[in-house]
């Protein structure tokens, strides 16, 4: 049998979260420029290229994938992948497939995804305000998203409402969103936002959540759940509703020593955590036809033990890297 992935500090790495495109047909203010370079496409891996990295991924052990990007759903012919990841879920050597979206090409796209073998999707959403979506997204439009959402529902795919807490932004609607959410059947996860890419002063927009928690303990009472995924996120129930709610905290806790995980981008490039520069390139090794397995046990040697994200540092405990860049 293949010896696991297991790096420095003795964490299992069973799932890869893969970034297929850089591209998106949003610009979320906290995520992009409204003007990005985006890559040449010449410079992506083909989706023949991700499959047989996938692969080699989950033959060292890796039972979990999840395609995001840039917004995954925009890549040209991103099913075949799909279809093409699906022959891991049927042989068992996968447990789960999923992707993160902004939704807006979900009415196409959801049934196809159920039919591939997807159960579960992050959906992202930040208001339930037309005019704020529009503007919080620059380029996006809620009815789309909110269309998308419905077909993913009705494909029968579970949907987790992923929303970043924006001080000033969305402050006002941590009820309303609760409520939409409960009444449609949808988890929800509130995130901090990071402070990745140039895209502005985030420090005006960042809504620490021990701030939000309190808020939904003055009106509920929260139960912490001790459900782990391996991943950042820690939930608690609400007692009065049986709602279960989500928190990513990079920046008020971290939890990096039960971290599972490693990013792809798509270009090949294998970032260790979503907070350092630690990264090595598999692209190389792929189209030169050399070992891929031994590439990517070398590179898991340098996963590092955590990240540096902090705001209240000068320069320091920033990352210069787009989130759309590793896929968040
Ligand atoms: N386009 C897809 C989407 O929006 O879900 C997938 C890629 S997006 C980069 C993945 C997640 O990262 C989204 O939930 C988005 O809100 C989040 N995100 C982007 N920039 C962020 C930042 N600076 N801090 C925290 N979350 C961020
Ligand atoms: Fe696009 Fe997702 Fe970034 Fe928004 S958060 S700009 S939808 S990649």
């Amino acid at each position: 049998m293949t010896a696991p992935l297991i790096d420095p500090f003795q964490r299992a790495i069973s799932y890869l979260r893969i970034s297929v495109t850089d591209r998106c047909d949003f610009r979320c203010l906290y995520c992009m420029s409204e003007q990005m370079t985006f890559l040449p496409k010449s410079e992506l891996l083909t989706l023949e290229e991700l499959d047989r990295l996938c692969s080699t991924f989950v033959g060292l052990g890796v039972r979990k994938l999840r395609v995001t990007g840039g917004e995954p759903l925009v890549r040209r012919n991103i099913m075949d992948f799909f279809r093409a990841m699906s022959r891991h879920l049927d042989s068992g050597a996968l447990e789960e497939l999923t992707l993160t979206t902004n939704g807006s090409q979900l009415a196409k796209y959801a049934a196809d995804l159920a039919a591939c073998g997807v159960r579960r999707i992050n959906v992202s959403l930040d208001t339930l305000d037309d005019a704020k979506f529009a503007h919080i997204t620059r380029w996006g439009r809620l009815s789309q998203v909110l269309e998308g959402i419905a077909a993913a529902k009705a494909a029968g795919l579970r949907v987790k409402i992923n929303t970043v807490a924006l001080k000033g932004f969305n402050e006002d609607e941590l009820f309303r969103l609760l409520d939409w959410c409960a009444g449609e059947g949808h988890d929800l996860t509130f995130i901090e936002v990071m402070p990745m890419g140039e895209t502005g002063d985030r420090l005006d927009q960042y809504w620490p959540l021990t701030d939000l928690r309190r808020r939904l303990g003055e009106r509920f009472s929260l139960i912490p759940l001790t459900e782990r995924t391996g991943g950042p996120a820690r939930y608690v129930q609400v007692s009065e509703t049986g709602q279960k709610i989500g928190f990513i905290t990079p920046l008020t806790h971290n939890f990096c020593e039960s971290c599972n995980r490693v990013r792809l981008t798509c270009t090949g490039e294998l970032y260790m955590c979503l907070g350092q520069e630690d990264r090595a390139d598999l692209r190389a090794p792929l189209r030169e036809g050399a070992d891929l397995e031994d590439a990517i046990r070398a590179a898991i040697l340098h996963k590092p033990k955590g990240h540096d994200f902090d705001y209240s540092r000068q320069n320091t405990g920033q990352m210069p890297r787009h989130m759309s860049h590793t896929g968040g």
